[in-house]
């Protein structure tokens, strides 16, 4: 199987790389942009294989010869990916450094070296800074890939110094098949997770996988229920939902899996202001509680919609500044329930 095979819907992203390989234009730098979760890593893999392939045919690897094998099972010598370490949010300067060491030896197996930087956004102002010399005089036959979804976060001598490539969001029709297709998900499911990730299958998948997506239904249970005199017992299950999302025990996995619940109740609340203005169905992106949406619009101003996707920004903010997360998501659900008891005239 050659590595670009399995790429859907960034056809015109192929297309431009391999116009640029047709005419031996290979950058030394290229930074990928664009959104999360729509094929900028699997190019980049792809892109990469290519660059180090035997017998690279048509602007692609062969798949199959003995560069491609080692690339294929994560262990071509010359090839190396780096990203934040799992749990953390950085990219240290010690391992930009190392990848600048790398970058002066001599390739040992392929013509070039291929260095992989994915969220390089997530470099710190040192190591980006030591990225920058290797950027401004790079050894030769080295090319760096760097992708991010948040460009502007990075420095803009790093960007100026590469050739930016973006990425689209898929059409959600395309998404929804490809989650259908390749990941067996069931049609009225692929659908919704289309719209939830705007058109991201690799998102979509977080997502599916999120128990704040799985548990949504409790989530607006709570919405829905959620009294002065149940307060607590509410807030309690949406940190319980929270803590199964977060995974881990810390207080960091914890404060991530408030980001999710609170994600899951923006979606929600943004259904539920599109209904009350525009009353049109065809908006809504979670499919399988519309009803219930379109409950919630019937008796609200829109108005009221908008006001409680602020006040869900501020839980975020406090959540941000780190406010208690039992904290953030009792006052984020008391002044939701301020806001519901508030009737359209
Ligand atoms: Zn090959």
């Amino acid at each position: 199987v050659k590595p670009w095979d399995d790429i859907v819907g960034q056809e015109r992203v192929l297309d431009t790389l391999k116009r640029a390989v047709a005419v031996s234009r290979i950058a030394h730098a290229y930074l990928f942009h664009g959104p999360r979760g729509v094929g900028k890593c699997a190019v980049a893999r792809g892109f990469a294989s290519f660059l180090l392939c035997d017998a690279p045919r048509e602007g692609e690897s062969c798949g199959t010869c003995p560069s491609c094998t080692a690339f294929l099972a994560g262990k071509h010598p010359d090839f190396d990916f780096l990203a934040p370490p799992e749990g953390a949010r950085q990219i240290s300067i010690d391992a930009v450094r190392e990848i600048s060491r790398r970058a002066h030896l001599t390739p040992s197996r392929s013509a070039r070296r291929v260095f992989l930087i994915d969220e390089a956004h997530a470099m710190t102002e040192e190591a980006a800074n030591s990225l920058l010399k290797t950027l401004e005089e790079p050894p030769p036959g080295t090319v760096i890939l760097l992708i991010t979804f948040k460009p502007e976060a990075l420095l803009s001598t790093v960007v100026s110094r590469t050739q930016p490539v973006f990425f689209r969001a898929l059409p959600p029709s395309t998404c929804a098949r490809l989650l259908v297709e390749r990941h067996a998900v069931p049609p009225e499911e692929a659908e919704e997770l289309a719209g939830l990730s705007i058109g991201a299958p690799g998102l979509a998948l977080e997502i599916r996988a999120d128990a704040a997506y799985q548990r949504r239904d409790e989530i607006i249970e709570a919405l829905w229920n959620v009294e002065k005199r149940t307060l607590f017992e509410h807030a309690e299950t949406l940190l319980e939902i929270a803590r199964e999302s977060g995974g881990s025990k810390t207080l960091e996995s914890l404060r991530e899996g408030i980001r999710s619940v609170l994600r899951i109740a923006s979606t929600l609340l943004r259904d539920v202001a599109v209904l009350a203005r525009t009353g049109d169905e065809g908006a809504v992106l979670n499919l399988s509680n519309r009803s219930r949406a379109r409950a919630f619009a019937d008796r609200w101003h829109w108005g009221l919609a908008e006001t409680s996707l602020e006040s869900l920004a501020r839980a975020r903010g406090a959540l941000e500044r780190n406010v208690s997360p039992s904290l953030v998501v009792e006052w984020w659900l008391s002044s939701w329930l301020r806001l519901r008891e508030l009737r359209k005239r």
